[in-house]
This record gives structure tokens, C-alpha cells and sequence, in this order.
């Protein structure tokens, strides 16, 4: 932790990039013979070196299975277990500790509301909204839970910017409508929806609403009691934290009403053949042997987001893309895609004449890593009538030099062909 204390210092707003970068190891090498240039953030942040550490350290000193063992090791692994859940409810400003649930990731955490509250309060006839924007995990487990259930889906259909239609959405609502489940912010376009207004409307049928907020918690200040959201879903490894953790919140007395997710150890009070009671939340939803290693390091990397703060990362990432899309726009037959007054920090394009997958390989060449095709998300790339884009993400390690090189490199990639 000493090694961040340098970075308290940004509390004016801005960010110490050399500072930062140093925290992490994998940016500083070179790929094709060019100094790496990270840009798939979206897809998932990298680690600083406390959470490498946090992992090294709990395999090295602490690794015990955690909630059962009488003994130091096992109580010291639950403690730092259960201290990351704690910092996940400030994090995310949960009522309390028992509303957190461990998961595998966002999907996970889509399934599990999918499989539970589904199950139990999807009827035949009722309605599930999502949006265009969805990535695929909060698209397939509602359309498998419709097409059991005899449900329907509906989606509120975007404006050429990449905004939602928020007039659809109005009149999508009705007294039919069980569930609103809507991105926070948009992993192809970047658009941030106003969910604040959307969860209240929904709240005005009755409908519940779960907040896929796998794009929005490295970003923005995400609060799910003004938010009033009923459900949040987040992953860890795009919050500078490792893979296989994601997080659930629900409302406290959803989570009480809605059936186990799996079955097995952990989730139970009490087992006999003939009837198994089940444990208390977050436990009901948690059975077997959880994550341990990467749930602890991911509590260092909440502290490293909480010392930077979120308003020193927005105001830093916007610089970058405001860069980038000002330059870009010069670039001869460069077509952004996704143009919503209000984004977090996702440049999505394309080159004319050029396919993305080979914009990708050539920014790859110069050392570039982007994404490129559909990101999960066909039925959005459908809308706007293409097969994928390329997409540059930024983060909070990012600098202007790199934004630059990003767009000398794409200015000769589009001379060959425009
Ligand atoms: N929703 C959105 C908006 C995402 O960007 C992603 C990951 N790209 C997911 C859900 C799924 O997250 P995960 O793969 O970590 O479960």
C-alpha cells in the first residue's frame, strides 16, 4: 500500500501517469518490436502490482479453504475473503455486506438472477426488456428464460448516435413488465444510458431492474442505493482485478425471496435426505469452494481505484478520448461509430474500405492492441448494419503519447485505401 501514496496526491484531478504506470509490469515491454500500446480495456483492464502480489502472497502465506476450518490459516484466508466483500459494498454503496454475492463475472451474475428470480417470478405472458446496446450475456439468458417460460422480450430500440430511445422505452413499460435489464455503459459504443431515470420509471409498473454495470465501475461512481437498482452486475477483471470474480448485488429482500442458484457445500444450513435447508444470503448463492485467491486480490485492486477515485480516472480517460476523437476525425475515411453526447471512454470506428479484423492486425504490427468485430454484440452491430468495428478503450494508465501513436498509425493504414 505505501507504494500508492504518491497518488494521494491527485486529488487535484490529476492523474501521475508515470506514477500509475509504474504500478503495472505488464505495460512495459514491447510487442512487434514497438512499445506496447494497450487499448482493449474494455475487454479487460491489467493488474496493478498489488493485486499480483495480493495473489502471490495468499498462495504463498494464507492459502486455506475459508467458513470451515477451526484453524489459523482457515480463519485468516475467510477474514481477507471476507474483507474484499466489505470493500465491495462501499465500493458500490450496498445497504450491507449480505446483499454481495461472489460470482464467476458478469455473466455469471446475469445467469444466476436468470436461473433464480426467473425461475421463480417469470410467468407465462410477462415481459423482460433489454435494449439494443446488450451484450450478449444480458441478452441469452433472458431470451432462454422467455422461451421456457413463455415470456416475451422486448427491446428499446437507439437513435443513429448510439443513445437509447428513451420515448420507446416509455412506451415499451406496462403492467406486464417484470424486468428491465439494461447496460450501465456500452462496451461497443461507450454510450452511458441514464439509468437513474430509467430504473424510476420502471419502478412506477412494478418492473424490477438489473443493471449490467460490467462497463460502468471502473468509471463511474456506481451507487446502488441512489440508484435504487435491483439488481447489479459487475466483473472484477475490468476493474483492474483478476478474472473468475464477478459480483451480484440485489435488494435485500429479493435475494431472500428468490431460490438457491446451485446446490451443494456452503449453501446449506442444514442437510438431511429427506430436506436441506439453506443457508442465509450471500451464502445461499454462493456453493462450493469460491474464487478465494482472486476475490482477496481483488480487494487491492477496489483500493487502488478508491485511492485514484473515480473522478480523477473520468476526468483523465475523457481527456484521452476527447484527444482521440478530435484527431481521428481528420483521418480520411475514418467513420466513428457510436457518438452519444455522454460516454465512457470506448472509441469505436471504422476505415473505410479497410475490414476492422485487419485495421486490428495492423495496429498490431505497430505494437497496438485493439479490439475488433462484434464485441458480444451482434444484434447492435445488426442496427447499424455493419459486421464489427474496431474499438480502441482507454484507461486510467493511458497517456496522450499513446492516443497519438494510435492515430499516426490508423492516418497511414487509411492512406492505402483512401
Ligand atoms: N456486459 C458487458 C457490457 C460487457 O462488456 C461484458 C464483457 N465484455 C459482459 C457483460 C460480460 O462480462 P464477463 O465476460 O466478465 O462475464
Amino acid at each position: 500500500m505505501s507504494d500508492l501514496e504518491p497518488l494521494n496526491s491527485i486529488n487535484s484531478g490529476i492523474i501521475a501517469e508515470d506514477k500509475i504506470r509504474a504500478l503495472f509490469p505488464i505495460l512495459h515491454q514491447e510487442v512487434n518490436g514497438k512499445p506496447l500500446v494497450y487499448f482493449d480495456n474494455a475487454a479487460t483492464t491489467q493488474k496493478p502490482i498489488q493485486v499480483i502480489d495480493a495473489l502471490k502472497k495468499y498462495y504463498e502465506v494464507d492459502n486455506s479453504n475459508i467458513h470451515r476450518g477451526a484453524h489459523t490459516l482457515a480463519s485468516r484466508a475467510t477474514d481477507y475473503f471476507e474483507q474484499t466483500r466489505n470493500l465491495v459494498k462501499q465500493f458500490i454503496n450496498a445497504p450491507s455486506t449480505e446483499q454481495v454475492i461472489f460470482t464467476k463475472g458478469t455473466t455469471d451474475s446475469i445467469n444466476l438472477v436468470a436461473s433464480t428470480f426467473g425461475r421463480k417470478f417469470i410467468a407465462e405472458g410477462d415481459e423482460i426488456i433489454i435494449s439494443t446496446l446488450e451484450h450478449h450475456s444480458n441478452i441469452v439468458p433472458w431470451q432462454m428464460l422467455c422461451e421456457e417460460k413463455g415470456a416475451i422480450l422486448k427491446i428499446i430500440p437507439i437513435h443513429d448516435n448510439g443513445e437509447l430511445d428513451l420515448e420507446a422505452y416509455k412506451n415499451l413499460l406496462s403492467n406486464k413488465t417484470k424486468l428491465v435489464a439494461v447496460v450501465h455503459a456500452s462496451n461497443a459504443l461507450g454510450t452511458i444510458n441514464p439509468v437513474k431515470e430509467m430504473i424510476e420509471q420502471a419502478h412506477e409498473f412494478g418492473a424490477k431492474f438489473l443493471l449490467d454495470g460490467a462497463q460502468s465501475t471502473a468509471h463511474l461512481d456506481v451507487d446502488v442505493q441512489d440508484l435504487d437498482c435491483d439488481f447489479l452486475a459487475f466483473s472484477a477483471h475490468k476493474v483492474y482485478g483478476p478474472t473468475g470474480v464477478g459480483i451480484l448485488y440485489g435488494k435485500w429482500e429479493l435475494l431472500e425471496s428468490m431460490p438457491p442458484y446451485q446446490g451443494g457445500g456452503e449453501m446449506i444450513k442444514e442437510v438431511t435426505f429427506a430436506k436441506t435447508t439453506y443457508n442465509d444470503i450471500p451464502y445461499k448463492f454462493e456453493a462450493g469452494t469460491p474464487n478465494i485467491a482472486d476475490v482477496i486480490a481483488f480487494g487491492e485492486a477496489i483500493r487502488f481505484v478508491n485511492q485514484l477515485g473515480k473522478a480523477a480516472i473520468r476526468k483523465h480517460e475523457n481527456q484521452l478520448l476527447e484527444h482521440a476523437r478530435e484527431r481521428c476525425a481528420t483521418i480520411k475515411g475514418f467513420i466513428p461509430i457510436g457518438t452519444a453526447r455522454d460516454k465512457v471512454s470506448v472509441l469505436s470506428f471504422g476505415i473505410n474500405n479497410i475490414h476492422p479484423f485487419d485495421v486490428g492486425m495492423m495496429l498490431d504490427a505497430s505494437g497496438i492492441a485493439v479490439r475488433t468485430g462484434h464485441h458480444c454484440t451482434q444484434p447492435l452491430m445488426e442496427r447499424f448494419k455493419i459486421e464489427g468495428t474496431v474499438r480502441a478503450s482507454f484507461a486510467v494508465y493511458n497517456t496522450i503519447e499513446e492516443v497519438d501513436r494510435l492515430v499516426e498509425s490508423l492516418t497511414k493504414i487509411s492512406k492505402r485505401k483512401n
